[in-house]
């Protein structure tokens, strides 16, 4: 528990705070909506700072297509406020509490992240409160080594407070899925999907390694046509009934492995409806993903004990990965769920993916996968999730891989999977921003 929280109203006061802080040497620990999963956000004593009290939309730009907002906003707020001009952010978590400070600072995936980038690179400028108490504007422009910092900089270098972020036209979408038996063929055309630019969304969703689902998503029935007439043949999946009569016939050979089909089957019969509920489909087009999403996940993952490890790799290294993750998941879980997707990088600024959940040889694009087991009503002990935990996260040293998604990697593989001098680089950084270290302490340093 910490030993007291502030709710942050305004940089001033986030400012006076750091200061005072800084001069008493308290440790400040900032939490947007608190969901990265690794403790990032939870406070061992000191002062817990709440963005969420920092939740106004300053200024919708919609010639410019930016907006600038508050940074303990959650998305799913500013896509309330940006929906009635018929606008949208671009990229955000599928959940509904996260905020964009809180993202900024990781990452942030979306589906249409192979195409769009993660969330931290809509950011085109921040109001940053620095540790030692400063209220500064930096952009790629303004204070430029500050902003490589800020973003995907997990809150080391400053509260986030404001945001100027790119935004897009409003658009439902429209989603189909290819169905798959292998991971690495599905890998194999989600990649030759991406590297095409041939749908807007774009991911992988299984149950097990079972039923392997590749979702495809458009914008815009040109884009749609267009994926028609030049990709759909190419992909090796098949549709819904052509795989249910695949899957009926490996089962019946397999009578033994009856538990297994039954429970894809009620599996799918749960969850497929919850992608077209009608309040959020008209048309045939969904009409909020993230709400679609989040209630899924929450529905269907959600629980008592929940437990995500995650890997980011290059293109190249991604199906041995997941393949590998694969294995550990069937070991020691009966039922999980695997997500994969694309994200599209900044070839222009590399820089502040260092020391970030991005790999660092990954070229055009990262790949990332989570490892969800389906836990339910069962308990398992801490240690079987912490050694569930490890074992995912040693096929990322192993590889030269990254962690990405959930708010970044468990402390004790940070030095194993980024090296010692990029670390200690960084932390001399740290120590000049933060000579009392106190801004979200121990959670990388
Ligand atoms: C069920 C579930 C589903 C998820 N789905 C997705 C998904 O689809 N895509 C995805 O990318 N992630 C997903 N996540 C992970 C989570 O959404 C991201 O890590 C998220 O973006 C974190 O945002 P937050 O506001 O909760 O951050 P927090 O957990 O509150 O904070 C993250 C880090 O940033 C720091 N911080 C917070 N606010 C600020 C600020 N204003 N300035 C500086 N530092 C700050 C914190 O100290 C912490 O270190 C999911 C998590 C869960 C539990």
């Amino acid at each position: 528990m910490p030993h007291g929280v502030v709710i942050a109203r305004n940089a001033a006061q986030v400012a006076a705070l750091l200061k005072t802080a800084q001069a008493e040497r308290v440790p400040v620990t900032v939490r947007g909506g608190g969901l990265t999963t690794e403790g990032e956000s939870v406070a061992y004593g000191g002062v817990l700072l709440d963005m969420t009290g920092m939740s106004r939309v300053l200024e919708v730009d919609a010639d410019r297509l930016t907006v600038r907002t508050e940074a303990g906003i959650f998305w799913a707020s500013l896509a309330e406020v940006l929906r009635r001009d018929g606008l949208d952010y671009l990229s955000a978590p599928l959940n509904l509490t996260s905020t964009v400070g809180g993202t900024l600072g990781v990452g942030g995936i979306d589906v249409n992240s192979p195409r769009l980038g993660c969330s931290a690179d809509q950011a085109l400028a921040l109001q940053l409160v620095t540790p030692t108490g400063e209220i500064v504007e930096c952009s790629d422009t303004e204070n430029a080594a500050l902003f490589e910092r800020a973003i995907l900089g997990y809150g080391q270098f400053g509260v986030i407070t404001e945001a100027t972020l790119r935004i897009r036209r409003y658009t439902p979408i429209r989603m189909r899925y290819f169905y798959y038996s292998g991971l690495r063929t599905a890998i194999e055309d989600l990649q030759l999907l991406d590297r095409n630019d041939a749908s807007d969304y774009c991911g992988i969703l299984t149950m097990m390694d079972k039923a392997i689902n590749l979702l495809v998503a458009f914008d815009s029935d040109e884009r749609e046509a267009a994926f028609d007439a030049n990709w759909q043949t190419r992909l090796r999946g098949s549709g819904e009934a052509g795989f249910a009569l695949r899957m009926g016939l490996h089962y019946a050979l397999r009578p033994w492995r009856l538990g297994e089909a039954l429970y894809l089957w009620r599996r799918k019969r749960e969850l497929f409806p919850e992608f077209r509920r009608p309040e959020h489909t008209r048309d045939g087009r969904m009409h909020d993903r993230a709400v679609v999403f989040s209630r899924a996940v929450w529905k269907f993952w959600g629980g008592r004990q929940m437990v995500i490890p995650d890997l980011a790799t290059s293109a190249g290294k991604f199906a041995d990965a997941v393949e590998r993750g694969n294995a550990v998941c069937r070991r020691f879980f009966p039922h999980y769920t695997l997500y994969c997707v694309g994200i599209r990088l900044r070839e222009d600024h590399r820089a502040h993916y260092e020391m970030s959940c991005i790999p660092p040889d990954a070229l055009g694009w990262a790949y990332g996968c989570e490892f969800e087991p389906m836990i339910g009503d069962a308990v398992y002990s801490r240690d079987t999730l912490q050694s569930f935990k490890n074992a995912i996260y040693d096929i990322g040293v192993d590889i030269g891989g990254s962690y990405y998604r959930f708010g970044g990697m468990m402390k004790g593989y940070i030095r194993r999977a980024l090296g010692d001098a990029v670390v200690e680089r960084h932390l001399a950084m740290k120590r000049a921003a933060d000579p009392a270290m106190i801004l979200n302490r121990d959670v990388i340093f």
